[in-house]
């Protein structure tokens, strides 16, 4: 059997199990979504969302790019956080990272890329504004980690700063804001930084809408 088929075996044999240990499920399933929670991860394999928060279908709408980054001309990115917050009314927005993240990696060395390098450029950004923190730091991993952290920080500003979470905030109470870190050693999550619905605060004037 080819490794690709294995794949297919797998989801049919998920199939029945789902279905016999609950015989509505896939009509629930079929019937939509209503998820809580807006996921922002990497796109790194070691880091599926509902594999690791042991979370079933329906439960977390997940969008995974490149060391899990928000910017600010990513359609992509855009198009999934404007229906997660205007459709899906979703409550809390995490933004995930991990450590050990290639494209953090990536961002601290100077090897040229290609088109990565553009991506990642967004990630350099984030070493220079923190350069002092980060170049005291006399241990290469540890550095490593901590630029991991500040990526997440940064990423989570980035959704305050964007006029889908600010106009989602003027109405109500939602989403909440959270920055997540994945140790892959252990399996476990870190909470690291947290921006409550409204809490324009965390932000610089400059980034805040009239709305
Ligand atoms: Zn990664």
């Amino acid at each position: 059997m080819k490794k690709y088929d294995q794949l297919l075996e797998s989801n049919k044999a998920w199939a029945k199990a789902q279905a016999e240990a609950d015989p509505t499920f896939f009509e629930k399933m079929a019937a939509g979504q209503s998820p809580e929670f807006l996921w922002i991860g990497c796109a790194d394999s070691r880091a599926p969302a509902d594999k690791i928060t042991q979370t079933d279908p329906g439960s977390i709408f997940v969008h995974r790019n490149v060391a899990n980054l928000v910017v600010h001309t990513d359609m992509n990115m855009l198009a999934v956080l404007q229906y997660a917050v205007e459709h899906l009314h979703v409550k809390h927005i995490m933004v995930v990272g991990h450590y050990g993240c290639g494209g953090v990696k990536a961002a601290m060395s100077n090897a040229e890329l290609g088109l990565i390098n553009k991506w990642v450029r967004n990630i350099k950004d984030v070493y220079v504004d923190h350069k002092k923190e980060l170049e005291a730091i006399t241990n290469e991993d540890d550095r490593f980690d901590r630029l991991v952290e500040l990526n997440v920080v940064q990423q989570v500003k980035n959704l305050a700063e964007t006029s889908i979470v600010q106009k989602a905030w003027k109405k109500g109470d939602y989403p909440h804001l959270h920055g997540w870190v994945l140790e892959l050693k252990t399996g476990t999550i870190k909470k690291i930084y947290e921006i409550e619905a409204g809490e324009l605060d965390e932000i610089d004037p400059i980034y805040r809408f009239d709305i």
